[in-house]
């Protein structure tokens, strides 16, 4: 199984953090020891010290595939999920500097935060779903997946050009607007259309 992500898939959200906006999608991926489930607490990792929060629209693979068209790509997915991309700011733009991978800062134990799926079938619209993060509380990241830049379809056509797609892989397609450092204590809570779909502590 593997982890696909998407990033600056949001317009704000790349403007927020200063990035160009992509011609195509970013994409990285990240092992399966990223896998954070069941409501477990994060652990904030000392090798960095600025944890963002990113929550994002999880898609899970459900039939192989590669080379995937477009307009067949809704055949390849059947269930939504929730997820947090942790992502350790400050060692990012210091990889990013020096021009290096970003496995370190993206793809670390625990970065992958993962709710429960859903059928898709319950959204009429997959590119019509209001998702947010709560921390503490407090509404952080309001996001609808009509303002990706690339469409759930059309991430799929794109990364299957690279990588075969197999059943039980996951694509974290984009954060919005909004994301900040999680603290010690704090409390992340994610819904999708005001569904709880995950509650977790940071530790
Ligand atoms: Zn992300």
């Amino acid at each position: 199984m593997k982890i696909l992500c998407i990033g600056r898939n949001y317009e704000e959200h790349a403007r927020e953090l200063k990035n160009p906006l992509p011609v195509e999608p970013v994409v990285f991926s990240k092992p399966d020891s990223a896998l954070l489930r069941n409501n477990d607490p994060f652990y904030m990792p000392d090798f960095a010290k600025v944890f963002h929060h990113e929550v994002e629209l999880v898609v899970k693979i459900c039939r192989l595939g590669k080379n995937i068209e477009e307009k067949f790509a809704h055949r390849y997915y059947d269930e939504i999920g929730l997820g947090v991309d942790f992502t350790a700011r400050d060692l990012q733009d210091e990889l990013r500097g020096k021009g290096l991978p970003w496995e370190k800062c993206k793809a670390f134990d625990g970065s992958a935060v993962l709710s429960n799926f859903t059928p898709k079938m319950r959204f009429a619209d997959i590119q019509n779903i209001n998702f947010k993060l709560l921390v503490n509380g407090e509404e952080r990241q309001v996001g609808n997946s009509k303002d990706m830049i690339n469409s759930v379809d059309q991430i799929i056509a794109y990364v299957s050009k690279y990588f075969t797609l197999k059943i039980g892989d996951l694509i974290y397609t984009g954060t919005p607007a909004g994301v900040g450092a999680v603290n010690i204590g704090d409390r992340l809570q994610g819904y999708i259309e005001n569904v709880s779909f995950f509650d977790f502590m940071v530790k």
